[in-house]
């Protein structure tokens, strides 16, 4: 199939694409195309202009500062697989893009791009939350472009539905730096390599002066719309060991789930899959903080 027909427009600046989007009737925008080009050749999506984000040549950029990392909208998947500041301030996502779909759709595929696709199944909004992530977004209003700040946690309306305004674009995202040396990891189980997981696990963790749990986070995907912060796993065992019992319970609770059924899976296979991914993270977080202490 093709895509209906649609006027191209490749803006170079922030301010023009995001003066377009504000004008354009029907406007779409495109990022690395991987899952936005398939819609429009089976013309599940059809629009009338197309304004391509690849020419805006600030939307992709990786900086540190004392804090956070920031990360351009458009900056390439494989980019942040491999960015030397990314392994040093955030390994979690290293090794979450390793399961990220394939090498040549990790080069076109963008990290912005995958925030606004939304899929509940993605790995990328689930370290997003996992590292309370902080979210950009612009619009064009008064001549210029005016941003506003949105969590992660607030971003996923409904299925695949992020809280984008009409005429708003996402222009970066600020996660969390941990210290050197905390513990991390990603879990999940897809039905064959590169595929979306069916249910996702991503921890990170420090220990105190006494190897007890000082901070945890424990975000799982697959489960809901959006990822979901297990908050109370967190709370209820900080200050305890990082051993097998303290992971037995984080696996028992994540069981307990109120989690989504599809076609894929029934309720009561994620319930599992949250269960085991939950205990696998925190083993392997656990091991990785404890080395380093
Ligand atoms: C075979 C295959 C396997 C895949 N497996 C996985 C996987 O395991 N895990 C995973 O996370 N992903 C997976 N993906 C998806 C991949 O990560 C895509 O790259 C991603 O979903 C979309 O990113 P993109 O840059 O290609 O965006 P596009 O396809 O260009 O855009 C996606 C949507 O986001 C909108 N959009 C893009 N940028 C912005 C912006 N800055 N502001 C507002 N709206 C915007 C577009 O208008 C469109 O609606 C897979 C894709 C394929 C084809």
């Amino acid at each position: 199939m093709k895509p209906s027909e649609f006027e191209y427009h490749a803006p170079t600046t922030l301010a023009e694409a995001a003066r377009l989007l504000a004008t354009l009737e029907d406007a779409k925008l495109l990022a690395g195309g991987q899952s936005l080009m398939p819609m429009m050749n089976f013309r599940y999506l059809m629009t009338s202009h197309l304004i391509d984000l690849n020419t805006v040549s600030s939307l992709s950029s990786i900086e540190a500062d004392a804090h956070q990392l920031h990360i351009g909208s458009m900056t390439r998947q494989r980019d942040i697989e491999l960015s030397p500041l990314v392994k040093r301030h955030a390994p979690l996502l290293r090794e979450a893009y390793q399961l990220v779909s394939h090498k040549q759709i990790r080069n076109r595929g963008t990290y912005g791009g995958a925030l606004c696709q939304l899929d509940p199944s993605s790995e990328q909004p689930c370290f997003t939350a996992a590292l309370d992530g902080m979210l950009t977004i612009g619009r064009f209003e008064n001549d210029a472009v005016q941003l506003r700040e949105l969590p992660m946690a607030e971003w996923a309306q409904m299925y695949m539905t992020p809280a984008l305004e009409e005429g708003e674009l996402l222009v970066r995202v600020a996660l969390d730096i941990w210290p050197e040396g905390h513990g991390y990891a990603f879990e999940e189980f897809a039905r064959r390599h590169g595929d979306y997981a069916i249910v996702g696990v991503a921890a990170l963790c420090t220990a105190d002066a006494r190897g007890m749990i000082d901070r945890l986070s424990l975000t799982i995907c697959g489960v809901a719309a959006g990822p979901v912060r297990l908050y109370e796993i967190e709370a209820a065992l900080h200050g305890r060991a990082m051993d097998e019992d303290s992971i037995r319970f984080a696996g028992d609770a994540a069981r307990e789930l109120d989690v989504m059924t599809d076609a894929h899976v029934s309720s009561d296979y994620r319930q599992h899959l949250a269960g085991v991914l939950c205990e696998r993270a925190l083993r392997t977080a656990f091991a990785r903080a404890q080395r380093q202490s």
